[in-house]
C-alpha cells in the first residue's frame, strides 16, 4: 500500500503563499511541518530513496534560478531552440528505468510553488529567441498529479498567447481538463503491455493511454508519441511488433504530430547507484559503456528493427 503524502513539508517562506494554502485543504488529514529549506529534508545522503516510495511525502518550496536547461545527450532534442523546466522533482509513478532512482537522494516530491520565477526567466529567453519548445516534465510526470497540483494548467495559462511550445511528457490519462490550445504538445509514452506491468509500476494501463491520446486528438491537438526507453524484454522483436501494430491500428498515424523513440540508456553513476539498490533485471543486460553513458551492446541493431515498424512521418531519436 502506498501511504502518499501523508506528510507535508512547507518552507516557512512560502507558508502565506495563496497557491500552497490552496494545496493544503486538499490534505485536510496531512501532517503538515515547517522547515528552513527544502534541501534540509531532500539533501541527506542517508535516506532511502526506495522505502520513501512506499510513503512519499509532500515538499512545497521556492525554488532558486537557473530556472530553464538546455537539452543533454539523453534528451531527444526536437527542436531548435529546446529548453526544459523543472517545476516539480520526483514522481509518483515508479518506473524500473527512471533515472531519477540515480540522481536524487529522496523520492519524496518536491513542488515549486514560486511559478513567477520561473515564468520570468522563459520570458527574458522567450523575448531574446522569439521561440521556444519547453518541455515542463522531464524531472516528474507533471500530469500524474494534474488533479492535485494544476500545474500544467498553470503553464498552459501563462503560454497561451507565445510561440512557445509546451511539452507535456507523460505516462498519465488526466487530459480532461484541457481544451484545445495549439501550442500544447501532448507526448505520450507507450509501451507493451508486458514492459508496463513488470517496469511501469502505478502508471496506467495501455489501453488506457490509447484512449487518452483518442481523447486530445478529438479535441484537435496533434499528438507526440513516444517509444522511449525501448526494453529488451525476452522476444523483443516479437513483443515490440505486435506491440506497434496495435498502437496504429488504433490511432492514425497521420493524427500522429511526430514519434519519438530510443532505447534504454543512462548516465553510468546513476546505473550503478541504481543498481545497488533496486533489484530489476534491467540492470543485468549485456550493456556497453560510452562516454559515460550506458546503452544495450546492440542498440544499433534494436533501433534498426523499430524503426523497420514505425510509420512514415517525423521522428526524433537518441
Ligand atoms: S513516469 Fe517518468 S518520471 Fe515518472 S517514474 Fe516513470 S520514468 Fe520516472
Amino acid at each position: 500500500m502506498n501511504l502518499r503524502f501523508s506528510h507535508i513539508y512547507v518552507e516557512k517562506r512560502v507558508l502565506n503563499d495563496s497557491y500552497v494554502q490552496k494545496i493544503l485543504t486538499k490534505f485536510k488529514g496531512a501532517e503538515i511541518i515547517e522547515i528552513n529549506h527544502y534541501k534540509d529534508r531532500f539533501n541527506p545522503y542517508y535516506q532511502s530513496f526506495r522505502a520513501q516510495k512506499q510513503a512519499q511525502s509532500l515538499i512545497l518550496a521556492k525554488k532558486e534560478a537557473p530556472f530553464i536547461y538546455g537539452a543533454s545527450e539523453l534528451i531527444q532534442k526536437q527542436d531548435k531552440n529546446f529548453f526544459y523546466t523543472t517545476p516539480m522533482l520526483n514522481c509518483i509513478y515508479d518506473c524500473h528505468y527512471c533515472f531519477l532512482q540515480g540522481m536524487y537522494p529522496s523520492s519524496n516530491l518536491v513542488l515549486f510553488v514560486n511559478f513567477e520565477d520561473f515564468f520570468d526567466e522563459v520570458e527574458k529567453v522567450y523575448k531574446n529567441l522569439g521561440n521556444m519548445f519547453l518541455s515542463i516534465s522531464y524531472d516528474t510526470d507533471i500530469l500524474a498529479v494534474e488533479n492535485l497540483f494544476g500545474v500544467a494548467k498553470i503553464w498552459a495559462d501563462f503560454v497561451k498567447n507565445k510561440d512557445i511550445k509546451l511539452e507535456l511528457r507523460t505516462k498519465a490519462v488526466n487530459v480532461d481538463g484541457f481544451e484545445y490550445q495549439k501550442n500544447i504538445v501532448f507526448a505520450f509514452s507507450l509501451s507493451p503491455e508486458i514492459v508496463i506491468e513488470k517496469y511501469e509500476k502505478y502508471t496506467p494501463k495501455l489501453d488506457s493511454r490509447i484512449k487518452a491520446i483518442k481523447k486530445v486528438i478529438n479535441k484537435g491537438f496533434r499528438p507526440v508519441i513516444v517509444f522511449d526507453p525501448i526494453i529488451k524484454v525476452p522476444n523483443y522483436k516479437k513483443v515490440y511488433e505486435e506491440f506497434i501494430k496495435k498502437i496504429f491500428r488504433e490511432i492514425d498515424y497521420k493524427d500522429i504530430e511526430s514519434i519519438v523513440y530510443g532505447t534504454f540508456r543512462m548516465n553510468s553513476t546513476q546505473f550503478k547507484i541504481i543498481k545497488k539498490q533496486l533489484l530489476s533485471d534491467i540492470y543485468y543486460y549485456p550493456y556497453s559503456v560510452k562516454n559515460g553513458i550506458v546503452e544495450y551492446k546492440d542498440k544499433e541493431e534494436i533501433i534498426k528493427f523499430i524503426e523497420s515498424l514505425l510509420p512514415n512521418i517525423k521522428k526524433f531519436k537518441v
